[in-house]
């Protein structure tokens, strides 16, 4: 039973339920030598070999199909999953593109030839994938893209142009990039296609970008005169703008939104759980959080729900993804004020002031990284009937 459990009011069905021992017991086994600060990265840590031990589980693609090597579970289920990866601070981030939208892309979008090659590698994985959808230029505005695929006779495609802050594509197989393929930049949503892109092929140059915090997981990716076959299009010529929409909803809908600080929260408890470092002050901050935190997670299971049910959440997701970005920044600030109020002579642990320290400093992308907070806001009130 998760400790906030008893809050939801979406139930989780039990068969889905009943996955979260068995994810529990592996992550226990698989973590145990990890320190804080480094889960504390989670979706942002890259880790092939966890990714495929996660896969020998059987527990990539959860949601896919069987047909294609998938585990034909429902969206709770993966919601159970997931929720159990990011509590312990499981470093997911080698397949968590692929698994969480590039994999249900292809599966709405892709050809019977692109299921059969793409789906499989991923639930193996095998195949990683990255999302090419900022520019320098175009990224909140993303109808502005620039980077241009021009169809050549006999079918096949020239890439050229650049993407940035593209999570992992050192790192990554694939890429499936938003791109024009006709018309002009201020044509807007016309003319944007969608291609799935070798990363391997000549023509493609990959550039690290360090961070904040020293890790270097984004990167600028350069396409100087790409040949990419005819099978690089997924879905319909054109039609990238509304393909895009929908794989954002499935990128904005998860409880990623909510436990970026939770490894943090966790490592903090454990010390305020201590002689040393339970105070009344801090008791009473442990309540304040948890419970911004359950209605927020009853709020992302209840857009689960929808998707359970077959539509496409966007504005609810958007909704969540607000809230939810908002808890996690604020939690490190008010773990600093609780640490900062204590006598001189308290010393909280070391591994505890590392961790608060790295997720101190990437806290403010929380809110930027799947849409900033002004474009989500504006979503809402568009989907409320405001704008
Ligand atoms: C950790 C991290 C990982 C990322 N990974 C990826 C990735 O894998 N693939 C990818 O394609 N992108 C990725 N991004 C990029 C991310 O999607 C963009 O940073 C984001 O969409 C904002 O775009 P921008 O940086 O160009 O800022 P801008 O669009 O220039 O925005 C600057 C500021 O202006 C505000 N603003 C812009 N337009 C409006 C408006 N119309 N109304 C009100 N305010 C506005 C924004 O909210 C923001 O505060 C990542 C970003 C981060 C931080």
């Amino acid at each position: 039973m998760n400790r906030l459990d008893s809050l939801s009011l979406t139930p989780i069905p039990p068969e889905d339920e009943a996955l979260r021992a068995p994810v529990r017991a592996f992550l226990a086994e698989q973590l145990r030598h990890m320190p804080a600060v480094r889960r504390a990265r989670s979706w942002s840590g890259h880790d092939a070999a966890f990714s495929r031990a996660l896969a020998a589980q059987g527990w990539l693609g959860l949601t896919l199909p069987r047909d294609y090597g998938g585990g034909g579970r429902s969206p709770y289920a993966r919601y159970v999953l997931v929720e159990e990866l990011l509590n312990a601070g499981a470093p997911v981030g080698a397949h968590w593109i692929a698994d969480r939208q590039s994999g249900p892309l292809i599966l709405k979008y892709g050809t019977e030839a692109q299921k059969q090659r793409h789906i499989p590698a991923i639930c193996r994985g095998e195949s990683f994938f990255c999302i090419g959808m900022s520019e320098p230029g175009a990224g909140s505005d993303l109808a502005s893209v620039r980077t241009r695929a021009t169809r050549q006779a006999d079918g096949s495609w020239r890439l050229s142009g650049q993407k940035i802050w593209t999570t992992n594509a050192h790192q990554s197989q694939f890429m499936i990039a938003l791109v024009r393929t006709s018309g002009a930049p201020e044509d807007r949503h016309a003319g944007l296609s969608q291609l799935i892109v070798e990363l391997g092929l000549p023509g493609i140059t990959i550039r690290p970008i360090t961070d904040l915090s020293g890790d270097r997981h984004f990167c600028e990716v350069f396409f100087d005169d790409v040949a990419l076959d005819a099978d690089a299009l997924i879905g319909t010529e054109g039609q990238g703008w509304a393909q895009v929409t929908a794989e954002l909803a499935y990128e904005r809908s998860g409880p990623e939104r909510l436990y970026s600080s939770m490894v943090l929260f966790d490592e903090w408890l454990h010390w305020v759980r201590t002689p040393q470092g339970r105070s009344d002050a801090a008791v009473q901050l442990a309540g304040h959080i948890a419970a911004q935190l359950a209605p927020l997670r009853a709020m992302s299971i209840a857009v689960t729900a929808k998707l359970a049910a077959g539509e496409s959440p966007v504005v609810e997701a958007a909704l969540v993804k607000d809230l939810g970005t908002g808890v996690e920044q604020a939690i490190p600030a008010l773990i600093a004020d609780d640490l900062a109020s204590r006598p001189e002579d308290c010393e909280p642990p070391a591994e505890l002031l590392r961790t608060l320290a790295y997720v101190t400093q990437v806290a403010p992308s929380f809110s930027l990284r799947g849409g900033t907070r002004d474009i989500l806001r504006g979503m809402i009130a568009r989907g409320l009937g405001l704008r």
